[in-house]
């Protein structure tokens, strides 16, 4: 660090002159017996004063860090995915949504954008480093940190990151049952081998898709009141990949996708809904998370396929030519 620069910090600091600081220096400096330079003095001067010169950069925050409910929070990552603008009608008026995928090497996380908010969308591309800053978080549908702008907040591109590229493949890569951490992104081909026996539906907004709660007979939206609703789905159970074993949580079209019925079908068979998939293997892929309330971490699937056994084939000679 150049002198003027520790000089500039410590009347900063301190509130004190420029004269007083020369001073307190040039005082160290012969108080050492010269042996010192005039950085090394003012180094010790700002030490003695409890003035840290190394202050770090506020420590980078990591995406599995990122908890439901930060407010006005600062984050780098690179944009793993974009998905397109969803319109829809928000109370007659027209509503636009939009949402990233971003990552760093500890997970991803999602970012959605609202209204003029979506316009980000015309400077951006998969890969790029960014910088979210005026965010705030809430949690999901799914139990998920969903990360928001604020009035002030905004997405700037940075030039450089130390973040690496996070190829999709990268960031989805199929991880093994055992070695799933929290807020890990992955796949995982698995088996469910146990299914629990709670309710399978709620009632959700037909306007927005969130959950409505029941109050003296009506159906209450927090942002549109009441409502009509339509019905999701939502199951949990067990998935075990030969390696280990978790629960899992199935939520509205991996619910669907994975029993094989649309939301009227699965309403009609209420009773017959997991008749064919106990012991079926799947492609699953979402989120590891932390459930707080029993401190354990749960798989929360985000998109179910059927094993595709050319593919699962091609991945094993991949891996192969890869060597790893
Ligand atoms: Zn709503």
């Amino acid at each position: 660090m150049e002198y003027d620069t520790i000089l500039k910090k410590i009347i900063e600091e301190t509130k004190q002159s420029k004269e007083q600081i020369e001073a307190l220096i040039l005082e160290k400096q012969e108080e050492l017996s010269n042996l010192v330079s005039k950085e090394g003095a003012a180094y010790i001067v700002a030490r003695e004063l409890g003035i840290n010169l190394f202050e770090q950069k506020k420590k980078d925050l990591q995406i599995k860090n990122i908890i439901p409910g930060a407010r006005n929070i600062t984050f780098e990552a690179r944009i793993v995915s974009i998905y397109p603008v969803k319109k829809f009608n928000n109370n007659g008026r027209q509503s636009k949504v939009a949402n990233i995928i971003l990552g760093d090497t500890t997970g991803t996380i999602r970012l959605s954008l609202w209204d003029e908010q979506t316009n980000i969308l015309d400077g951006i591309e998969k890969g790029m480093p960014v910088q979210v800053f005026g965010a705030y978080t809430k949690e999901d549908h799914r139990g998920l940190v969903e990360v928001r702008l604020s009035r002030v907040g905004g997405l700037k591109i940075l030039e450089h990151s130390d973040i690496p590229e996070i190829k999709p493949d990268n960031a989805i890569r199929r991880k093994k049952i055992c070695d799933l951490k929290e807020s890990m992104y992955t796949e995982l081909k698995a088996a469910l081998v146990q299914i629990f026996d709670t309710n399978n539906f709620y009632a959700i907004c037909p306007k927005c898709g969130k959950k409505v709660n029941k109050e003296n007979n009506e159906f209450v939206c927090i942002e549109h009141g009441k409502v009509e609703p339509k019905y999701s789905m939502v199951f949990s159970g067990v998935i075990d990949d030969g390696y280990g074993n978790i629960r899992a949580v199935f939520f509205r079209d991996a619910a669907l996708n994975a029993v094989g019925m649309t939301i009227d079908q699965a309403l009609e068979n209420k009773d017959h809904l997991f008749d064919n998939i106990l012991g079926k293997e799947f492609i699953l892929t979402g989120s590891a998370r932390i459930n707080k309330m029993f401190n354990r971490l749960e798989f929360v699937v985000n998109k179910v396929e059927p094993v595709d056994p050319k593919q699962e084939i091609k991945n094993i000679l991949n891996t192969m030519e890869k060597g790893d």
